[in-house]
């Protein structure tokens, strides 16, 4: 638990929020700000900075959030496809510094984003 982390704090459950998908190394809950029908983060209760900062021995943590995020796809309906992002580091337009997932879909989605 880093201090002053959101993310530690909804992943601790200090903030209340509802998790769609709770585990002992990840939870996933909806973002704050949508930008479509469908958009939740994947975070580990673990804080780690970014997905530039992830080591070897995150593999199996890493292949389980990837896991989650297929079933919460399943779960949600998106079977026409969705889009995983990791922004990562300033130039990544990384806002909260606790590594995570967006899982977004439920409309057509373009590519590059903008
Ligand atoms: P980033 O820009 O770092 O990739 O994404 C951070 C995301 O976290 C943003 O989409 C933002 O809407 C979301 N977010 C920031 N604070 C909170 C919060 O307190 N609760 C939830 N549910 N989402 C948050
Ligand atoms: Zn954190």
């Amino acid at each position: 638990m880093s201090g002053d982390c959101i993310f530690c704090k909804i992943a601790s459950g200090s903030l209340s929020t509802e998790f769609l998908v709770e585990t002992d190394q990840l939870v996933a809950f909806r973002d704050l700000n949508p930008v479509a029908p469908t958009h939740i983060l994947v975070i580990p209760k673990r804080h780690i900075e970014s997905l530039a900062h992830i080591e070897a021995s995150d593999g199996a943590l890493l292949g389980e959030i990837m896991l989650a995020i297929k079933e919460l796809a399943k779960e949600q309906g998106l079977e026409k496809g969705f889009r995983v992002v990791a922004n990562t580091g300033p130039d990544g337009g990384q806002s909260v510094h606790h590594l995570h997932f967006h899982l977004i879909g439920g409309r057509s989605l373009q590519w590059p984003p903008g």
